[in-house]
């Protein structure tokens, strides 16, 4: 009976999958991902992404309504063993008191955060090398990341938490400018634009990178000098022909 079941189930599959011109291995690993993907939304830490967004997550991805039962079930899932104070005390010194992603001084006003690297349901331990500790900015934009790391914020168009973390994180604690070796133990880090609004760049993750403080401001001031110079140069244009 459980054979039947099994085999006309497969047979569907197979049927599926060669529609979409898939092999089965493809088809397999379709499915891990979605698995992982489920794993990570239950891996998201549910203080900083609320309640409601809870809900519509567990609703979205496990395709289950969000009851009180299934949703105690997901906080279960992201109860973490808590840090111990030596340990916090460890990461402080390593990362110079400052934000691990956008090296924010972790002053009670940016309101640090302990952050798993790898979450807890994806198998990571609540020990020093698993742990970093986050501004609060940064802490609720990777919560922001659904399905992270399979959904990059392809399609934001203003500076969101989410944008800014995934742009920050990916620089690995670096100024991205060339020729710069400045990490987030050292500065603060921030999304920069590589191609300028008045030469046409977008706000998009393409278009963005991660500058450390010296290089933002010299970036920033070259583009107000130029902005300054094409504006007067325009009007000295416009007097000379009056
Ligand atoms: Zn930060
Ligand atoms: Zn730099």
């Amino acid at each position: 009976m459980t054979e039947s079941v099994f085999d006309r189930d497969f047979a569907e599959i197979e049927g599926l999958a060669k529609k979409l011109r898939l092999s089965l291995d493809q088809v397999l690993d379709d499915l891990k991902a979605s698995l992982l993907q489920r794993l990570t939304v239950l891996a998201l830490p549910l203080e900083s992404v609320g309640a409601d967004i809870a809900i519509s997550y567990v609703k979205k991805v496990l395709g289950e309504k969000a009851t009180p039962g299934v949703l105690a079930e997901f906080a279960l899932h992201v109860e973490r063993e808590p840090v111990s104070d030596r340990a916090y005390m460890d990461l402080l010194v390593r990362q110079a008191n400052r934000c691990a992603v956008c090296g924010r001084r972790l002053t009670q006003y940016v309101r640090p955060q302990v952050d798993h690297v790898l979450p807890v349901a994806l198998g990571g331990l609540t020990e020093t090398r698993n742990l970093r500790s986050l501004c609060r900015t940064c802490n609720q934009g990777k919560g922001m990341l659904l399905g992270w790391p399979l959904s990059a914020p392809h399609f934001e168009t203003v500076i969101t938490p989410r944008l800014r973390f995934f742009v920050l994180d990916r620089a690995r604690g670096f100024c991205q400018h060339a020729g710069c070796e400045l990490r987030v133990v050292e500065t603060e880090l921030r999304p920069t634009l590589r191609t300028p609004h008045s030469e046409g760049g977008r706000t998009v993750l393409d278009n963005l990178y991660a500058t450390c403080e010296t290089h933002y401001s010299q970036i920033q001031d070259q583009r107000i000098r130029r902005w300054n110079l094409g504006y007067s140069g325009t009007s000295s244009f416009r007097l000379a022909r009056q």
